[in-house]
């Protein structure tokens, strides 16, 4: 049986690239060399600096079970077994026991002697190391090893043949030791990449500084630096610590499918809690979250529908004396209950004022005639003329209840006005409902705020405070020196206020992996999650995977996706410390789309990724999903709602499918009234993911399968899957 492992090197030198990392790859050779009973594959490694909470955070989330396949039955942790190296000697620096062992669900202090005690054997100074060993989430075992490359070894080495127990009832326990028979085939890549770094342990590599992963272990002190200078391969695309040359040149991470790539998206995306909101700071886009009910009748009176008189419907046609008049929102009149209205009376009324009481019906001013009338002298001293008499025309009956609104005409007190799960729209009504239902507050599901940073020294910003000044003329000399004006930003935030998303803009930011995680960090604190662009490829700057894992303590759950544009995209999730747990007690997540920096590709990503798990987020398809964030049966559904598509027409010239990626080409999708049916015209045919073009006016991505030797291209008038990304257009 295969097991998942996760090494964690822990060091201020290596995270810096001032260092080396050699004993995270010795482990990863001395497990591939194990001869136990499992079969033990690094699925992921990361290097962090001396930070309790970064080493917190990491190790959680590689040992929290999360679910990664729709219906799926088991969550699953990424790692059983959790190897953390350095940080576990005795300088103030060292933090590394005191971050883990709050995470203890059990402890296994024999473990940790066994580590010790054999140790000794090989050098007094084990004492003085506090290795540590328990078991995180119920889930995985975990480790805390010396940061020296041999003191780690060694330590490992003492109880490599107690781990297969420990983990095999771990698994049984969870009931999912079937699932990792799978490790292999999901893991290919990743394995590749350790193996990588395995390989390049043969190659005797040394850290260029011994002094690095545990700075102050007297375990390491002991052991005599190597002195050769082959170094490792860097483990992942652009590891922070290696340079340029010895950097990977395939990506580590698997090309996964656009399916799973949004499985896992929504598996790892949970509503968020719904809070009591007033009218004011309710908009469109939000979701109810707990049935509205109509606390009062509208109208609270009956109302008159016209600008007419008041009468007694019995009274029908005829001449009449005048009792005064009623208007909307004015006070009780000179007709009261006391002294009604009586037979041979009317009273002047407007539309929307009360009924005098002992009225029944409204006659329209238009079928009245004045008699006679007086002038009299105001409150405000002022001349008025006053109706005395009025005709009330026409030979037919008045029917009782005539242009009146009796109470509750338009809503019944105790009515249900809006459902759990109703959407509040663009249109108005159902806010105008709101506004009429008598309640202070309501109960809604929060629309997530999203901060939006594009990345890359040659992007200009055209947002910012000094974008005026970059409007023209100094700029063409930037652009030709390959400067590039940032419409990845710009285009982000338009289409996440059209979801409804308050949005937090973190401008432009350079190339640098400390800026970059400083900001995404600072932003993670007041926000639901960080969407950035560029530099998440292979390129020497792409820095934002390194930083997403070696940085922020993330996981990222997949840096490909097999897709044509937006291959690179990538998601990952990042446990937060403070205010950290949700109601269930479980750790809170926040998550990173890193997308790619061609601007076609960013929106595409976007409109296939990241507007499904905002809406998911908002509390979209919550009807259907009934809060259950991951394993629905019913994904069709689900997606209906979170990524609506519809089968089109395609119009357009032939398109050649390409071979190993299904492509989402731009198009305009219209209801064709002269043929019944919905068309998606392809938008531009030039669809390079460099050209914003191509995307503007587009409402549809138009899905292409990938081609066969059965199924070479697609025609026009052929049915393809169109992805809606806004409002379709309708024609004649
Ligand atoms: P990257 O993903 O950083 O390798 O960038 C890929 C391409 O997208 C490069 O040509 C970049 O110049 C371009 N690019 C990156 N960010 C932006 C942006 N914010 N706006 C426009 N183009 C960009
Ligand atoms: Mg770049």
């Amino acid at each position: 049986m295969s097991v998942p492992v996760g090494i964690l090197t822990v060091s201020d030198k290596c995270s810096r690239g001032k260092a080396v990392d050699t004993s995270g790859p010795a482990l990863a050779q001395l497990l591939s060399e194990a001869k136990t009973n499992n079969r033990w594959v690094v699925v992921t490694t990361a290097i962090v600096p001396d930070d309790k909470n970064l080493i917190a955070n990491t190790v959680q989330n590689w040992c929290t079970p999360k679910s990664y396949s729709a219906g799926g039955m088991h969550a699953e942790p990424l790692c059983r077994l959790v190897i953390v190296t350095g940080g576990t000697g005795i300088s103030p620096s060292d933090v590394t026991v005191g971050a883990i062992e709050p995470l203890f669900t059990k402890r296994l202090p024999s473990l940790a002697t066994a580590m010790v005690v054999g140790s000794l054997k090989i050098t007094p100074m084990a004492a003085l190391s506090q290795v540590t060993a328990g078991v995180v989430c119920d889930a995985a075992i975990v480790l805390a090893v010396p940061g020296s490359k041999k003191g780690s070894v060694e330590n490992v080495q003492q109880v490599l043949p107690a781990l297969p127990h420990a983990v095999d009832t771990l698994m049984a326990r969870s009931g999912t030791r079937h699932l990792h028979e799978n490790v292999e085939d999901t893991s290919v890549d990743n394995r590749e990449a350790a193996q990588a770094a395995s390989r390049s342990v043969l190659c005797s590599c040394s850290r260029e500084d011994e002094d690095t992963t545990d700075a102050g272990s007297a375990t390491h002190s002991q052991h005599s630096p190597d002195t050769t200078i082959t170094k490792p391969i860097a483990r992942a695309a652009n590891d922070l610590s290696a340079s340029v040359v010895r950097r990977a040149r395939k990506s580590p991470y698997p090309m996964i499918p656009v399916a799973k790539a949004l499985d896992i998206v929504l598996s790892n995306t949970k509503t968020l809690q719904p809070v009591d909101l007033p009218l004011c700071d309710i908009r469109a886009g939000q979701i109810v979250a707990r049935d509205v009910v109509a606390q009062e009748n509208v109208p609270a009176y009956p109302a008159s529908v016209m600008d007419g008189y008041a009468v007694i419907a019995t009274d029908g046609p005829g001449d009449y004396i005048v009792r005064g008049s009623s208007t909307a929102g004015s006070k009780e009149g000179t007709v009261t209950a006391e002294n009604p209205l009586l037979s041979g009376q009317i009273v002047r009324i407007a539309t929307g004022a009360p009924m005098p009481p002992g009225a029944d019906a409204v006659v329209m001013v238009e079928d009245t005639v004045l008699l006679e009338s007086t002038h009299k002298i105001n409150d405000a001293g002022e001349e008025e003329e006053e109706e005395l008499r009025v005709r009330i025309l026409g030979s037919g009956r008045v029917e009782p209840g005539q242009h009146v609104r009796s109470i509750g005409h338009d809503l019944q007190k105790g009515t249900t006005v809006l459902h759990a799960g109703d959407a509040i729209t663009t249109v108005g009504g159902e806010i105008g409902t709101l506004a009429i239902s008598g309640n202070r507050l309501f109960s809604m599901y929060v629309l997530p705020k999203i901060a939006v940073m594009s990345t890359g020294d040659e992007v200009i910003d055209v947002l910012g405070e000094d974008a005026s000044k970059t409007g023209s003329g100094p700029l063409l000399d930037a652009l030709s020196y390959g400067a590039i004006r940032d419409s990845n930003r710009p285009a982000l935030i338009a289409a996440l206020s059209a979801l409804g998303c308050p949005v937090n803009d973190l401008g432009v930011v350079k190339d640098d992996p400390d800026l970059i995680s400083e900001s995404i960090s600072k932003a993670l604190e007041t926000c639901e999650g960080v969407i950035t662009t560029g530099g998440v490829s292979m390129g020497e700057k792409d820095w934002l995977k390194p930083v997403v894992d070696q940085r922020l303590g993330g996981q990222i759950l997949f840096g490909r996706v097999a897709m044509k544009p937006s291959k690179p995209t990538t998601f990952a999730t990042i446990p937060q410390t403070k205010n950290s747990t949700e109601n269930n007690g479980q750790q809170k997540q926040k998550f990173v789309f890193a997308l790619p920096g061609n601007p076609v590709s960013a929106l595409v990503a976007f409109h296939m990724f990241v507007a499904p798990a905002i809406r998911l987020l908002s509390g979209h398809a919550l009807n259907i999903a009934k809060g259950v964030v991951s394993g629905w049966d019913n994904t069709e559904e689900m997606l209906s709602v979170l990524r609506p598509s519809v089968k089109a027409a395609f119009e357009g010239p032939e398109i050649t499918l390409d071979r190993v990626r299904p492509e989402y080409v731009r198009g305009m999708l219209a209801w064709s009234q002269k043929y019944n049916k919905w068309t998606a015209k392809l938008m531009d045919q030039k669809q390079q993911s460099s050209r914003m073009a191509s995307m503007q006016s587009a409402n549809v991505l138009i899905s292409l399968p990938c081609g066969s030797d059965a199924k070479r291209t697609v025609r026009h008038g052929e049915l393809v899957t169109a992805i809606v990304i806004a409002t379709p257009l309708f024609t004649f």
